[in-house]
């Protein structure tokens, strides 16, 4: 039987080990924290995604707890319309996911073919020629025929196979929380929830997990929000960080002073924003009769501008779980790069230019954007949109390639 390490337990680690053990192999996973524990939030889900959940067995999974997002348009911080919201198409429209139900679905995706071991944290990867891959913690080594790297951003294996990528600020820190519905603030029927708001250097956007009162869709219902402004993150507490939200946010247009009045310091998640540059040069390491790949931040970190970075791990996971069912072990490796590096660039290169229009500052630059924004954004979006609708999980030729 063929066996795999997989190295990190977040959303990619556990798509591609479930996905893994489905096709038949050994799994181990490996997670540094003593438990595996989503973060409290929300994660919006473009179609990438949940047509790369679907090719690994889990989309009855998701549909179980997804809601769908309907396109808010985007409003100025006076609340003035950028751009008008807009129908989409079912097949277009992303669903948003409370991330302890998407959590709940992986892990039950995991099947018992994955020997699932937490505390353990990887230090190092061995890759020596004609001997199958292996990670060690420092006192074990585990051998497989294949190790996945999905240990994240800071991945000490992209470290040590791909060292010319480094981690980087992208200038901003984020903050988001879900108000439980019993929580959250009443609003007027007429008055927008989704949607996003687009300040100089500051973004907020809202979305509706399942509906107040509802007992189908998300399983741990409410309003999920994410905060994005320019700066570190800040050192105080989570009392004192809310109540600059509070003071940066103060005018904008409802709901964001409700949402920010009703959140419980207890859920805010406050981050820093990094991606990787340059991307690493491979994917994909060949090493003896296996090989090791990166998957999900530990090879694309990106900005949360466009809502890929979960997205492309599953693409990731459900990529390189099809290619090993039509490939022998080390070309489905190569082919693994040869098809994830086009994609994770491209989605990267449209999250910056997304960075880049979040970022303007300076009155002229900030009218110039605003003037422009209707044709930038909408033309950047429906680029990104088009590309995460066409994502298809490949057939055998890709292996050939
Ligand atoms: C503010 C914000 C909003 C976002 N919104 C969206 C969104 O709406 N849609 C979307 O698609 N994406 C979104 N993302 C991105 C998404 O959260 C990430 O891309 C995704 O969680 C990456 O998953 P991962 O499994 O690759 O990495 P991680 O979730 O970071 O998991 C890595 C795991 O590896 C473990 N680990 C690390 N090092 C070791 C080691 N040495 N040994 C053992 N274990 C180790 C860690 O403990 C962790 O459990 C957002 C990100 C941010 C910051």
């Amino acid at each position: 039987m063929r066996s795999a390490v997989v190295v990190g337990a977040g959303v990619g680690g556990l798509a591609v080990a479930g996905a893994l053990a489905r096709s038949g192999w050994q799994v181990t996973l490996l997670e540094r924290a003593e438990r595996v524990r989503p973060e409290p939030t929300a994660v919006v889900l473009w179609p990438n995604g949940v047509r790369a959940l679907q090719a690994l067995g889990l989309g009855a999974g998701l549909a179980a707890i997804a809601t769908p997002l309907p396109d808010g348009g985007v409003r100025r911080p006076d609340g003035h319309w950028l751009v008008q919201p807009r129908p989409v198409p079912a097949d277009r429209m992303p669903v948003v996911v409370h991330r302890e139900d998407l959590h709940d679905a992986l892990i039950a995706g995991l099947g018992d073919r994955v020997e699932l071991r937490t505390g353990v944290t990887v230090r190092h990867v061995r890759v020596e020629p004609g001997e199958r891959p292996g990670v060690s913690d420092g006192r074990h080594t585990i051998e497989a025929d294949l190790v996945v790297a999905a240990d994240g951003t800071d991945s000490g294996i992209r470290r040590q196979l791909a060292p010319e990528s480094r981690v980087v600020s992208s200038g901003c820190a984020a903050w988001r929380a879900v108000i439980p519905w019993y929580q959250a603030p009443r609003l007027p029927d007429d008055q927008p929830m989704a949607g996003e708001i687009l300040g100089a250097g500051y973004r907020f956007v809202a979305a509706s997990l399942g509906e107040r009162g509802s007992s189908g869709g998300s399983t741990r219902g409410g309003i999920y929000w994410v905060a994005t402004a320019a700066g570190a993150p800040r050192p105080e507490p989570p009392e004192t960080q809310l109540a600059l939200l509070r003071r940066w946010y103060a005018g904008w247009p409802a709901p964001v002073g409700a949402l920010l009045e009703a959140t419980d310091p207890a859920d805010l998640v406050q981050q820093e924003v990094r991606e990787l540059r340059p991307l690493p040069r491979s994917y994909g390491f060949p090493v003896g009769p296996g090989g090791v790949v990166l998957l999900g931040d530990a090879a694309h970190a990106m900005p949360p501008h466009l809502g890929q970075g979960a997205c492309l791990a599953f693409e990731d996971a459900a990529t390189l779980a099809s290619l090993l069912r039509e490939a022998r072990l080390p070309d489905a490796v190569q082919a693994y790069d040869r098809v994830r590096r086009p994609r994770a660039t491209t989605v990267v290169r449209q999250t910056r230019r997304m960075s880049a229009v979040l970022q303007t500052r300076g009155r002229l630059a900030l009218r110039a954007r605003d003037a422009a924004l209707g044709t930038i954004n909408s033309r950047l979006l429906s680029s990104a949109a088009t590309s995460a609708a066409q994502w298809r999980p490949p057939a055998g030729p890709a292996v050939r390639g």
